[in-house]
């Protein structure tokens, strides 16, 4: 079986090892190994992992003395892991039972068992769970070196999106003014203040706002993240020219915020704008929604067209990364 391992020198080993246990990331199921003067640790999320540290993939030996829900269950269930809590998405109301069982049955160390109860809806995204174990439906779930609190039921947030936060994070300078327009938690904002960016997140949630606080503290970025609770159309003309980067997570109706971020938008702006369309034209209609709302005020020039998943059958999540150059 090929899983992901942190590599690090035998002498970082230990040291690594601990720092990992603590992120409760280390997949206890595989064994940790030596070869050449390495020491190879298996991790659960390799996008969680710091970034100072080699990720690599190999195969693992299975250490025996570990038990899964699949061994209890004696079938694989399917279910996503966020934090210490294990998220299934089950209809039938005993195997949901059956599951939640297995896990906290099981080693994986999880305390959480929350099922999906209806779809994300509404202004904030936010959907419904049911509580199958554990306490509540609050996680702390870390990623590329940032941990992240939040309450499921109260908030939107999706794991799924790790990948290309990253990819996006990747882009930030030091020096640069960042603008989340649809801000959640701090995926964004909170990776981008670590590298140095002065943001601002805005959401027309007060409890995804409060979080954004609460995680741009727990991270040590409080000083660079102004959060702001309102509808962005609103706030928009308050940060009129000011960004160097505005990202806008909010596919399926961005284009009706276009307006708003090319007031925000500074001189020289690269925007993150991320939608949801058919496979056979998915970033026609966002490049001409963006085209619509900046030209001729800026120059639009199409940095990537980039598939950041499936959405559902013939459906593509996309993003476009655009520049916009004021003329
Ligand atoms: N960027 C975050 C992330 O990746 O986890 C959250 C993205 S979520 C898809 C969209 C967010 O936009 C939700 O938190 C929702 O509350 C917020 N939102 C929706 N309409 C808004 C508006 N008019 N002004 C500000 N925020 C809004």
């Amino acid at each position: 079986m090929e899983v992901p391992f942190v590599r690090v020198p035998r002498e970082r080993g230990e040291t690594t090892r601990r720092t990992l246990a603590e992120a409760d990331l280390i997949a206890d199921g595989y064994e940790i190994e030596v070869e050449s003067g390495d020491l190879y640790i298996p991790v659960v999320d390799p996008n969680a992992v710091a970034d100072d540290l080699e990720v690599v993939i190999r195969s693992a030996v299975e250490r025996e003395t570990q038990t899964t829900p699949a061994d209890i269950l004696g079938f694989d269930p399917s279910y996503e892991r966020l934090g210490r809590a294990v998220l299934v998405d089950e209809d039938d109301e005993e195997r949901a039972a059956e599951i939640a069982a297995a896990v906290l049955e099981s080693d994986l160390p999880v305390e959480t068992v929350l099922n999906k109860a209806s779809k994300i809806k509404g202004e904030t995204r936010v959907r419904d769970w049911e509580l199958l174990a554990g306490e509540n439906t609050e996680v702390v779930h870390r990623e590329y070196g940032c941990e992240f609190g939040l309450d499921l039921a109260a908030v939107y947030f999706s794991p799924r999106l790790a990948t290309e936060r990253h990819r996006v994070a990747g882009q930030v300078r030091e020096d640069e003014r960042a603008f989340d327009m649809f801000a959640g938690v701090g995926p964004f904002v909170i990776p981008f203040a670590k590298r140095g960016a002065t943001c601002v997140g805005v959401d027309v949630n007060g409890d995804a706002i409060e979080y954004l606080r609460e995680n741009a503290s727990r991270n040590g970025v409080a000083d660079r993240v102004t959060a702001v609770h309102d509808d962005v159309r609103a706030i928009a003309p308050e940060y009129e020219g000011w960004a160097d980067r505005v990202v806008m997570n909010l596919p399926h109706s961005a284009d009706e915020f276009l307006e708003s971020a090319v007031t925000i938008a500074g001189d020289d702006c690269v925007v993150h704008y991320y939608d949801i369309q058919h496979e056979d034209d998915p970033f026609g209609p966002g490049e001409r929604a963006i085209r619509e709302a900046a030209e001729p005020e800026y120059a639009v020039t199409v940095e990537t067209r980039r598939t950041v998943r499936s959405y559902a059958p013939h459906e593509l999540n996309v993003c476009l990364d655009v520049r916009l150059e004021r003329t």
